[in-house]
Order: C-alpha cells, then structure tokens, then sequence
C-alpha cells in the first residue's frame, strides 16, 4: 500500500489496515480473514418523518452488525450529518475489536442517522427515534443486537427507542444500554467513556514516568466523553489547560476551572460564553498542536492527519474519540516519541459499563456505584497491561497490539463456533 494511498483511506479501510496487520502477524487465513473483516450484515433504511412545520423529510439511517463470534451485536447509535456506510461499518468493526480487548462478551454493531441533530426540535429527535427503531427492530434483540448512545444521542434518546421496541416486543429495558436510571440504566454510565479515558491516560502516565501534577493536558471536545475526561483528570490533580467544542478552543496555561466549566454547560452553551473559560481563545486544530504533555482528541475521527501529525507535541495521544489519528501517520508520532493509546482501548469504558447495565437488567438487580468503579478499573487496567505486555514481547506499537489481542479471541472464539 503506497504512502498516498493510506492518506485517502475512507474510515472502514483504516480499521483493516490495522486488522490485516494483525492478522499477517496471528498468522490469520484467508478464509477466517475475510470472515472477520466483512460485516454479518448491514441494514439500510429511509426514515422519514413530519417535521415541526408540517413538511415530511427521509433521513439515511444504518446499523451494521460486524461480528457475534463473543456475544451479542453491541454498539452505539449516532446522529450526525457525517454518518455514512463506510463510517458505520468501520465503527461497527471497532466495536467488535473494543469489545473482545476489554472481555466483554459482545460483538461489535453501529448505527446511525445521518441528519444535523442540532437543527431538530426535540419533538422531532423523539420522531426521528421511534421511526429508526421501527425500521431496525427486526435484527436487534437483547440477546442479539444492544444499541447504546454515541455522538448525539444520550440517555433520552436510549429511552424512547426501549419504549418503541417495547410497544411490538414488550416491555424489554436490556434493549439498549445508556438508559436513564429511572428506567433501568446503570450508575455511572454516563460518565463511563470518560473514566475509562481517565484510567488508561493516568496508566499510560505511569508507563512513561509522568506524574498526574505535572500532567498538562488537552481535551479535544466537550461533549459526553470529553467533559467526563477532563473531570476525572482534573481530580486526579492533572492540569487541563485547553478543552474545545465545535466553535473554537480555550486555553488557559495555568488550568481550567473544569467543574465550574462543566456546571456552566446546562443547554449546550458554547465554551466561549462561559465565564469559567479562562485565558485565551485558540482554534481547534491550534488546540491540537498545543505544548502539553497529554492530548485527547475526544471528538471526531481523523483530527490528526499528515498536514499536523509532524507537529503534535504532546507526549502521550489518548484516543478518546474513534479513530481521531489517521492510520498512515501512526509513524510519525512515533517517530517524534509520542506514545498512542488507541481508541479500541481508551473508550472502552462506556462499552463496558454498558455490559454492566445489561447483566443489571437481566438480573434485575441494581448494582452500587463502588462496585461500579470497581469492576470498570479491573477491565481496564488488567486490558492496558496486556496491551503493553504484547506490544514489548511482540515489538509492536499499543495499537497493533490491542488489535492482535482483539482478533486473535474472536478468531478463536469463532473457529470453537464453527460457522
Ligand atoms: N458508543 C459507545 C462506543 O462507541 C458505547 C457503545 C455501547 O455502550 O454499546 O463505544
């Protein structure tokens, strides 16, 4: 594959050219190759809808399920005007890699309506949701595709589609995870992507030496997983000194006040209008390529690419978001010394608080939060050591070696299957 060409990869080829890697080094045939590559199935459906002015619209809408081999489909649900096939399969396949590296017994699916969520009143959200699960629900099941929140969508949004499935099924809360707690949604979900980002950024510090108070760090967006990040962070006496949304970045070399940062957020209010953003106003890609030690990239994919990658200073990249480094540029932060912890490790904590939720619901019996954190940090820290275990005995980067445990168990799992 030619240097150019992997700087044009549409997002489901930069996930397998990280999965025929892992595969050439597993050993893997081209049989089990394919199988593992190609998705199970995609569904593709016209959503259509009234919007507030009377006027009738049809939106794009997909879920693709990629692997059960483990369990099964899991993955989130986003509305966003970039959802495309070629992005939801690729999200779907990280799912199946995410998952199998923390051990929890899912498959991995996506989905999606490819719509500008913030141009939708929220009787239209709520419209738009029970239409797609109505068009959906014939291949999701709690004991055969889970869906949870993603970009856009959050536990509302979880609520309706449990409520819709449940008008044809019947009353079934394991349907979705990231559901409010009032309806069966687990303590801590909410901040889960988060605190997973937090426990393999402060491990990956302890890996390289860097103490949390001498940590500066930057938080590429500051939605769900950002702001989640950036507490967590903070408490653990890190110094967040730049965040960003879609308007523009703040930064602040002496560290951002983020509780009152987050407490000012209540209806989405630009960072910029709040009065605890501190400092000095940047640009998004400025914030990238700020002096600090930990930079997060928490928002969308293939933020840093060969026109910046040279230039990212930051010791340590905690992918927060899915796929925010383009694959052909791996090297060059390398190169530079920078060390990645990659996505299918660093967001995996909302995946797996969302098994949490699931094994909850079908106990019927509500966890507590100690037991939460408890049970998140284990998974996490016991995926990060395996990770660093197999990078330093195979001389592999932290991302082919996520991915080399990832295939290998659902390759295994899937030639116990048989097909
Ligand atoms: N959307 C989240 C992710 O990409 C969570 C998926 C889930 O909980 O099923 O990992």
């Amino acid at each position: 594959m030619t240097r150019r060409h992997q700087q044009t990869m549409s997002p489901f080829e930069g996930v397998n050219y990280m999965f025929d890697q892992a595969a050439d080094r597993l050993g893997l045939d081209g049989g089990m190759r394919h199988l593992l590559k190609m998705p199970y199935r995609e569904l593709q459906v016209e959503v259509p809808i009234y919007r507030d002015d009377g006027s009738l619209e049809v939106f794009q809408g997909y879920r693709v399920q990629h692997d059960a081999a483990r369990g099964p489909y899991k993955g989130g649900i986003r509305y966003h005007h970039e959802v495309n096939l070629d992005e939801v399969r690729a999200l779907a396949s990280l799912m199946t890699w995410k998952t199998a590296l923390v051990d929890v017994p899912f498959g991995g699916a996506k989905g999606g309506v490819a719509c500008d969520a913030r141009s939708l009143s929220a009787a239209e959200l709520e419209r738009l949701t029970r239409r797609f699960t109505q068009r959906i629900w014939l291949i999701l099941g709690p004991n055969r595709d889970i869906p949870a929140p993603d970009l856009n969508t959050n536990s509302q949004v979880m609520a309706w589609m449990m409520d819709e499935y449940g008008k044809r099924y019947g009353h079934t809360p394991s349907i979705v995870t990231g559901k409010p707690i009032e309806l069966g949604g687990s303590r801590c979900r909410e901040a889960a992507t988060g605190e997973g980002v937090s426990i393999t950024a402060q491990d990956a510090m302890r890996a390289i030496g860097l103490a949390e108070d001498r940590a500066r760090v930057a938080i590429q967006g500051f939605g769900n997983v950002g702001s989640f990040a950036a507490q967590f962070l903070h408490d653990a006496g890190c110094r967040v000194v730049a965040v960003s949304d879609v308007h523009g970045a703040v930064h602040d070399p002496d560290g951002l006040d983020v509780p009152a940062l987050r407490e000012q957020g209540s209806g989405h209010m630009p960072l910029a209008g709040r009065s605890a953003a501190t400092g000095r106003a940047i640009s998004n890609a400025e914030l990238l390529e700020l002096d600090c030690e930990v930079l997060i990239p928490a928002a969308v994919g293939h933020v840093i690419h060969a026109g910046n990658a040279a230039r990212i200073r930051a010791r340590l990249v905690v992918e927060a978001a899915n796929s925010p480094v383009v694959p052909a540029v791996d090297p060059i932060l390398e190169e530079n010394g920078v060390v990645i912890v990659p996505d299918i490790l660093a967001n995996a904590g909302g995946v797996t608080v969302s098994y949490f939720e699931w094994v909850q619901n079908l106990q019927q019996f509500p966890w507590d939060e100690d037991h939460i954190h408890k049970e998140l940090h284990a998974r996490m820290n016991a995926a990060c050591e395996q990770v660093r275990e197999v990078a330093s005995r195979e001389k592999v980067s932290a991302r082919l070696a996520a991915y080399m445990i990832a295939v290998d168990a659902v390759s295994r799992a899937r030639t116990l299957r048989g097909i």
